[in-house]
């Protein structure tokens, strides 16, 4: 295995975060399911076991669905006018589609920004002097 190489190199934290690349060699696969991560970068061994994005992708998805997708739901429903459990099934599961597709690309770019800005969880001892 090779040694990790944590913000060595410099890809796009984007790209490699919308395609669920390792955010240092951009090769290995990011997630080992939906939403979590892999432990170990396969091509180049970067550890990941420590790091986590947080709560910041979801407010991202909060946003963008609130804003696109919530006033599309509704227009469907006041121009078309189908029953209410038909606007609440059929919108619904594009909801969750949508929140779901959108999480798994935010958690990749912040996750592959916080890396590149070698971003860490604060602990009580770096406060000590
Ligand atoms: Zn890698």
């Amino acid at each position: 295995m090779a040694t990790p190489r944590r913000g060595r190199r410099r890809l796009p934290p984007v790209q490699t975060g919308l395609a669920g690349r390792c955010p240092d060699c951009g090769e290995g696969r990011l997630f080992k399911s939906l939403l979590s991560f892999v432990d170990n970068c396969a091509a180049c061994g970067a550890d990941f076991t420590n790091e986590d994005t947080g709560d910041g992708p979801a407010v991202f998805v909060i946003f963008i669905v609130g804003i696109f997708i919530i006033p599309m739901a509704l227009g469907f429903h006041m121009i078309l006018n189908p029953p209410l459990a038909v606007t609440f099934i059929l919108w619904g599961l594009i909801i969750i589609g949508v929140c779901l597709w959108l999480l798994r690309l935010m958690r990749g770019i912040m996750f592959n920004i916080s890396w590149q800005r070698k971003a860490r969880e604060v602990r009580a001892q770096d406060f000590k002097t």
